[in-house]
């Protein structure tokens, strides 16, 4: 089977699965500059996984020996609400409102590895959800998948911003795709939009001032400027994608991916006075118990007004 036969029966059996694109890029080194003088300039935080093997996070050719293509892929999760909520409503992340999407990304993209396995044998594959350092964005948009919006998450035209990426590394020489016009312009709705400044210019964000850096990565006591800064969230933040024209009209979420009933608009004050118990059957599998209950519950109580606080014990 010739090369972009065998892309076009991949994309095929994406969209069979629910994927909602799928794009090829030439597996080579990207990005390697931006990361470094991002680590640099200290803008990562305590996120330290972010400094190991930057060679290999930006060279697939490193994670895979003999790689010749990423194959990426996008899958939406729900678009969530519109209207922000009421103060007394805890706010989590659209993509955290559902089941932990790594496990669906790995399952669908071991059914394209499958299938991949099938149209040209002989090859090697290495599938990446997080699980393995590389720069996914980058190469997603060399797969034409999006440009990198000016709050540094992955835009389509037609489609916003609200999906996860997954790829696929492989020794198979599939024909690359024509990367994305970038098409911000002289729009800056994101940068206004984020209330903590942590998007310091156009595609630069320093994480050390993000929420969803504060309420994720950052362990132990919340910092100074973070207190009282939370708007709310309690797990990640989607402001300055809430913001971005192109998610107007962005598509529901894959099936999979639909949020858990509660998990939508679930009162802050009901949280801040959770149980271990309650805190697991609430969020059991789903990505916020990455943080864990006694993460969370620092959260809940910052992002509580002062009533809800009261009525949380807090
Ligand atoms: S996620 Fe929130 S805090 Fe972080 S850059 Fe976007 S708007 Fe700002
Ligand atoms: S809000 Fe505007 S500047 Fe920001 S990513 Fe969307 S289109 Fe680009």
């Amino acid at each position: 089977m010739e090369p972009k036969e065998i892309v076009a029966a991949l994309r095929a059996e994406a969209a069979a699965l629910g994927i909602a694109r799928l794009g090829v890029a030439r597996a080579a080194a990207r990005d390697r500059d931006r990361l470094d003088a991002w680590l640099a300039a200290g803008r990562h935080g305590a996120m330290a996984y972010m400094a190991r093997e930057p060679a290999v996070r930006a060279d697939p050719g490193r994670l895979l020996p003999g790689a010749r293509a990423v194959i990426s892929v996008a899958v939406h999760h729900d678009p969530g609400e519109a209207a922000p909520p009421p103060p007394t409503v805890a706010r989590i992340a659209r993509y955290a409102r559902s089941d932990d999407y790594h496990r669906l990304l790995h399952r669908l993209l071991r059914r394209l590895v499958d299938r991949l396995d099938g149209l040209a044998p002989g090859h090697r594959q290495r599938i990446c959800v997080d699980t393995a350092p590389l720069l996914e964005r980058a190469h997603a948009v060399a797969a034409g998948i999006g440009w990198i919006g000016k709050h540094t998450c992955l835009v389509h035209p037609h489609a916003g911003s609200y999906f996860l990426l997954g790829e696929i590394v492989t020794t198979a020489p599939l024909p690359a795709n024509t990367p994305m016009a970038d098409h911000c312009g002289t729009c800056r709705r994101c940068l206004d939009a984020c209330p903590t400044g942590a998007l310091v210019a156009p595609h630069e964000l320093d994480a050390r001032r993000c929420i969803s850096y504060w309420t994720i990565e950052h362990r132990g006591d919340l910092p100074a400027e973070a207190k009282g800064s939370l708007h709310g969230w309690v797990f990640g933040c989607d402001l300055c994608q809430e913001v971005c024209p192109f998610n107007r009209f962005a598509p529901t979420g894959h099936p999979d991916l639909a949020p858990r009933p509660g998990l939508e608009r679930p009162e802050l004050a009901a949280l801040a006075a959770a149980t271990a118990q309650s805190f697991k059957g609430q969020f059991r599998g789903t990505p916020v118990v990455r943080a864990g209950k006694q993460q969370m519950g620092r959260n809940f109580l910052a992002a509580a007004p002062a009533a809800v606080k009261k009525y949380g014990g807090g």
